[in-house]
């Protein structure tokens, strides 16, 4: 029977270490495809484009919204962000479990469009943590840091909307903490329903003779 992929949407506040949980993750497994996003954010040192994101102008990303070439798009800490529909279609179909590393208001949409995604939030051991990460990742100015955290604050409200919380304590336990979570995904009822009713329909053989 064909495998189909999962949507994976994994949100989470900024520096509790999302990034890097991914990396790991596609490293360690196979099964996985990251989606790139496109962004109006300028790269950090060391972001490739293309690789991390594709940098873009706003006139650029505004464009592709109008051509409804992405499945969602937000605005976070004052920069566009979105998610490039192809290659997220196409991967599905391959049968990969597809990641969209995105912030909250990103994932509810894709759970309005693709209702059986499966909806991750990863958070810190604590609160202390994550501003020692923020602080460590040497990415951000302090205003931009005050701003993110600010943003984990808010963000804070809406984890109820997700399937699953992940403790990003020991970063290679909370990879196989995810990757099993996405295993166990994958038998559920709802995503087996032609193999379910491909036996029912057997059983019903049996039970005739057939
Ligand atoms: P995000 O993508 O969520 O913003 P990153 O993946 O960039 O976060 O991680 C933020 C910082 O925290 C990075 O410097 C990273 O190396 C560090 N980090 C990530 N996971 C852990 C962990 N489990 N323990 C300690 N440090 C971590
Ligand atoms: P960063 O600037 O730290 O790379 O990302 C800032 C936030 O934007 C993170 O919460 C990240 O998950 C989110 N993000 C990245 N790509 C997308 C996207 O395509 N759509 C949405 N909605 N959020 C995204």
């Amino acid at each position: 029977m064909e495998r189909k992929g999962i949507l994976l949407v994994v949100s989470g506040f900024s520096g509790a270490g999302k990034g890097t949980l991914m990396k790991s993750l596609v490293e360690s497994y196979d099964n996985y495809a990251l989606s790139i996003s496109m962004t109006t954010r300028k790269p950090r040192e060391g972001e490739e484009n293309g690789k991390a994101y594709f940098f873009v102008e706003e006139s650029v990303f505004l464009e592709k919204i109008k051509e409804e070439k992405v499945i969602e798009y937000a605005q976070y800490c004052g920069n566009y962000y979105g998610t490039p529909k192809e290659y997220v279609e196409e991967m599905l179909h391959q049968g990969k479990d597809v990641i969209l590393e995105i912030e909250i208001q990103g994932a509810l949409k894709v759970k309005e469009k693709y209702p059986d995604a499966l909806l991750l939030f990863v958070m810190p051991p604590s609160a202390e943590e994550l501003k020692r990460r923020l602080v460590g990742r040497g990415t951000e100015t302090e205003e931009v840091i005050s701003q993110r955290l600010l943003r984990a604050s808010e963000e804070a409200e809406g984890i109820e909307a997700y399937d699953y919380i992940l403790i990003n304590d020991k970063l290679e336990d909370c990879v196989k903490e995810l990757h099993n979570l996405v295993m166990a995904a994958h038998n559920t009822p709802d995503r087996n329903q032609e193999f379910i009713n491909h036996i029912r329909k057997e059983l019903k053989g049996l039970l005739k003779g057939e």
